[in-house]
């Protein structure tokens, strides 16, 4: 705030905390001082008037603190900006502070994680305190009619259907928009949502991601830190196998929990179970990539194997699953599988670019075609808790009809419209399920936890690591 005082301008700067100094001698802490300082010598730049002072405004002591903007302020003023220029220029990022009251009101907290950077799940007692918000910012709105098109009313957007009713969101409920098949948007629906960092997608009517126009935070530095880490190899395998054994850990730990209490396993059972411990086992000392791969694909194939044994018994026999099937999907259970990892895949890759993260350069997926490594990485790590559970659970519950939501071709099983539409519920329902994070203590919705995911590798080069795929099922 400028105010005009005697004739002077004086900048204020409002805090909602309390000064620094004793009863009667009350100061301005040395970082508000430089603030207001900074205020000052930018005004008497812009209005070439010199500016003698600022104040600073503790809403918590109810006084206003004078600080006179002298040649020493300056002086102060002058090398912090310089050691922010150094700081912008610099590859490395500097480690967060060891000073931990400054952070819960830092508004840099749930990108920085400073929580978990500084804890140690060996030796800390206390969890960190979650400075990351439980939810994600706004909903995910999927366009899937046919020539339906999102376009721009005033701070809404609104989708005008072909046979469906218009339907108008105010663009601060909106944290993506999803573009199904032949949906269209306008150009100033897109503008807006660049403007506002919601990531818009198209995807095909399989589900597979054609392009995005993501969010991405300033990436240069953290690009540069990225490749040199991950191009080590030792250092991207070791973070490939915590991957795997996460992945591997998690399947089975679904299997068991969904088959406890059915007394004598079936021998089939019994035989996956043991062949994925010991895939498990094997993959926690696995020396090179191709050996990771071998013992994640005897895992896969076992917890597949078991898949069937995870659905009610008078499920209707058209949801016979006959095994993993990807292109094409040979059978319903595989048709929404199939649909729901591509809507998985979407998820991870927008919070890989909204980390800033290059989705590129992974650490354990060969490049392959056009899809991102390091979005096919990350997604490794969620399929079963996000997909898989929710998938299974759905299917249980009879939410599919078996003739309605599905179009069967020769050699193929796709998802009907009516279909799609279902997958799309159960995965935003799930996306919105909140989950107590069995390291870290706090609870967070499991696209925040896709997010801290992100966010925690990146940890893992800046020698604030440790956490990184260390999410278990309970
Ligand atoms: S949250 Fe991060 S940037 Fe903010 S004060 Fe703490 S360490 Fe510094």
């Amino acid at each position: 705030m400028l105010r005009l005082r005697s004739g002077a301008l004086i900048p204020y700067e409002h805090k909602r905390g309390r000064s620094a100094g004793v009863a009667g001698a009350r100061e301005a802490w040395q970082t508000d001082r430089i603030q207001v300082a900074a205020y000052a010598m930018l005004i008497e730049e812009a209005h070439g008037r010199q500016v003698p002072e600022g104040r600073v405004r503790y809403h918590a002591d109810s006084i206003t603190v004078r600080v006179p903007v002298d040649d020493e302020l300056r002086a102060a003023v002058r090398t912090v900006i310089e050691r922010g220029r150094q700081l912008r220029e610099a590859i490395e990022r500097p480690p967060v502070t060891s000073n931990d009251r400054l952070c819960p009101r830092c508004s840099l907290a749930p990108v920085c994680l400073p929580e978990e950077a500084r804890f140690d799940p060996e030796t800390d007692e206390l969890p960190p305190l979650r400075l990351l918000p439980e939810h994600a910012r706004g909903q995910t709105l999927h366009v899937m009619e046919n020539g339906a098109q999102v376009g721009r009313s005033g701070d809404q957007l609104l989708v005008k259907g072909r046979e469906n009713p218009d339907i108008r969101l105010p663009i601060v409920e909106v944290g993506q928009v999803v573009l199904h098949g032949y949906a269209q948007i306008t150009t100033q629906a897109l503008r807006f949502c660049a403007s506002r960092e919601i990531g818009v997608h198209w995807t095909s009517f399989g589900g597979e991601l054609i392009g995005s126009l993501a969010p991405a935070a300033a990436t240069a530095q953290r690009h540069i830190r990225q490749f040199r880490a991950l191009d080590a190899p030792e250092f991207a395998l070791g973070l490939a196998r915590r991957l795997v054994v996460a992945k591997l850990e998690a399947q089975l730990r679904f299997v068991l929990r969904a088959t406890r209490g059915d007394g004598g396993r079936a021998e089939e059972l019994e035989r996956a179970t043991e062949q994925m411990r010991n895939a498990l086992r094997r993959a926690a000392h696995a020396d090179s990539s191709a050996t990771l791969l071998g013992h994640e694909g005897t895992g896969a194939a076992a917890y597949f194997a078991a898949l069937p044994y995870l659905l009610v018994d008078d499920l209707d026999p058209a949801f016979q699953f006959l095994g993993r099937s990807r292109q094409p999907p040979r059978d319903r259970v595989n048709a929404i599988l199939s649909y729901a990892y591509g809507m998985l895949y979407r998820e991870v890759l927008q919070a890989v670019i909204a980390v800033g993260l290059h989705p590129g350069f992974g650490f354990y997926h060969r490049p392959r075609s056009s899809a991102h490594t390091l979005a096919l990485d990350l997604m490794e790590l969620f399929r079963v808790p996000v997909v898989d559970m929710a998938v299974v659970a759905a299917l249980n519950r009879r939410t599919f009809d078996p003739q309605a939501d599905f179009d069967e071709l020769p050699g193929r099983v796709l998802l009907g419209e009516d279909g799609r539409r279902k997958v799309i519920e159960v995965l935003e329902r799930r996306k919105a399920d909140v989950w107590r994070h069995n390291v870290l203590g706090y609870s967070l919705s499991y696209a925040r936890l896709i997010e801290l995911e992100v966010r925690l590798l990146e940890k893992e080069w800046m020698n604030e690591g440790g956490l990184f795929a260390r999410l278990r099922l309970r």
